[in-house]
């Protein structure tokens, strides 16, 4: 399947890409997960990325647009992909679509999870992320915390809090994301393919992906 995922921070984007990625083989691709790791290995990229990520400020459009270039045309995108936290500007979006034209790529659908403000404040500001770059599972304090604390189950490196996720970056994300990225349900609504999904739990959201899909 070749899928965006749009949603406020915290809609469960990377948890749904992640169970649609055990369905048929299709990748996950997170600007998020690939900007924390090259912060993380101290790359160009990720030195020009991590003060825009700190402030809760999206990173340039074209910094972007060079990692999604690439990414795209990896081997194993061949299978599938699910787009997780890009496009998150109008004109990400239009880059985004010039390049799969000249790619002679076709989406399936943009699905776009819909949740209350409260229930995102909620979950972003518990939520834990292991620390290393290759893992980066998320924990939840309340509903879902590592075995040990502090320690991730699957790869044994400390979970921290992420250097955005205190209250002041959150709540400049959501003013970002509702200001930038929430006009792209329109975008894609006026190309006919958007399809909207109250996002009450994961399974409800995945289940109704695959109807969609005709994979159910
Ligand atoms: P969120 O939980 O906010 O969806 P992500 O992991 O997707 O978080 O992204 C974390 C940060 O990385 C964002 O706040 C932003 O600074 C940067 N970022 C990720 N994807 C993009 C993108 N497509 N365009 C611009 N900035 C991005
Ligand atoms: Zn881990």
């Amino acid at each position: 399947m070749k899928l965006i995922l749009l949603g406020a921070p915290g809609a469960g984007k990377g948890t749904v890409a992640k169970m649609l990625t055990a369905i048929d083989g299709s990748v996950q691709i997170s600007t998020g997960d690939i900007l924390r790791g090259a912060v993380k290995e101290g790359t160009e990229l990720g030195k020009k990325a991590q003060e825009y990520m700190n402030r809760g400020d999206l990173v340039p459009d074209d910094l972007i647009m060079g990692i999604m270039e690439a990414r795209l045309q990896e081997p194993d995108c061949a299978n599938g992909f699910l787009l997780d936290g890009f496009p998150r500007t109008i004109p990400q979006a239009e880059a985004l679509k010039a390049l799969l034209d000249r790619l002679g790529i076709q989406l399936d659908m943009v699905v776009n999870l819909d949740v209350p403000r409260e229930v995102i404040l909620d979950r972003l500001t518990t939520r834990r992320t292991c620390s290393n770059p290759e893992c980066q599972e998320i924990y939840n304090v309340k509903s879902k915390p590592p075995k040990q604390e502090g320690v991730c189950d699957k790869c044994g490196s400390p979970v921290i809090q992420r250097d955005d996720e205190t209250e002041e970056a959150i709540s400049k994300r959501l003013d970002t994301y509702n200001e930038k990225t929430a006009p792209l349900a329109d975008f894609y609504r006026k190309e006919g393919i958007l399809v909207d999904i109250p996002a009450t739990s994961s399974e409800v959201v995945v289940n109704t992906i695959k109807e969609k899909l005709g994979i159910a």
